[in-house]
């Protein structure tokens, strides 16, 4: 009967959180399964093979960064950080390391179940959609990667150089925050100064040729002192 479902890993030390993950995510049709520290966690990870793992950073045992390390040698299944509202830097940290997404404490329902299928939703469509035709939609805005284009309602949109390789990296993750320093690595390299300005730069410019207003998140969504994502909806 629960063949179909989506197997959920939770990882989290803290009995009332971790219950109502499970509380949340049973009602909604997953199946959950959880553990509280991070060697039964790195165990479960091997054995229990979960379609997305929701992890808690303050662990016990070792810090939560130092499961996605390990399980990020070998294994690509999407994890959706839970962290408290004033660990910007291990938000960071966590995302380049290879966390897909994450949430803030405290968090609603609707909110945790948005990200939790944004995750499972994107980590099939990534790896189909963009191979199938070569081209990214969304809304009205179509990329379209072999000839390096970018089309709104029809319309070619001019982008630089710069400012079409952000939008690609970006539209190539989707569910994903992507850092300022992970994509000022794939845009200057390593050893560049002054990244985040330039970053921001062109982002303003990449919104204001899409024809997004300040404030709108229609295409690109601007996770303060973290990074950038590409909107889902
Ligand atoms: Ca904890």
């Amino acid at each position: 009967m629960s063949n179909n479902k989506y197997k959920i890993l939770v990882i989290e030390d803290e009995a009332n959180i971790c219950n109502l993950l499970e509380t949340s995510l049973t009602t909604n049709g997953f199946q959950v399964v959880s553990v509280g520290t991070c060697r039964d966690a790195i165990t479960m990870t091997l054995s229990y093979v979960p379609d997305l793992v929701i992890l808690d950073l303050g662990l016990p045992d070792r810090d939560g960064l130092e499961y996605i390390k390990e399980i990020r040698r070998s294994d690509a299944t999407p994890i959706l950080v839970v962290s408290a509202r004033s660990d910007e830097n291990d938000k960071v940290l966590a995302l380049d390391l290879g966390a897909n997404d994450y949430i803030t404490k405290p968090f609603g329902n609707a909110e945790l179940l948005a990200r939790v299928r944004a995750a499972l939703r994107n980590r099939r469509s990534s790896e189909i959609e963009s191979v199938l035709d070569g081209k990214f939609h969304l809304h009205d805005m179509e990329i379209d990667y072999a000839r390096r284009m970018v089309y709104i309602a029809g319309e070619e949109i001019r982008l630089t150089r710069t400012e079409y390789n952000i939008l690609e990296i970006l539209s190539q993750n989707p569910g994903k925050v992507l850092t300022y320093a992970a994509i000022i690595r794939k845009i200057w390299g390593p050893t560049d100064d002054g990244g985040v300005k330039k970053l921001q730069v062109n982002l303003a410019n990449i919104r204001k040729k899409l024809g997004s207003k300040p404030g709108d998140n229609k295409y690109i969504i601007n996770e303060l002192g973290v990074g950038y994502r590409i909107s889902e909806e």
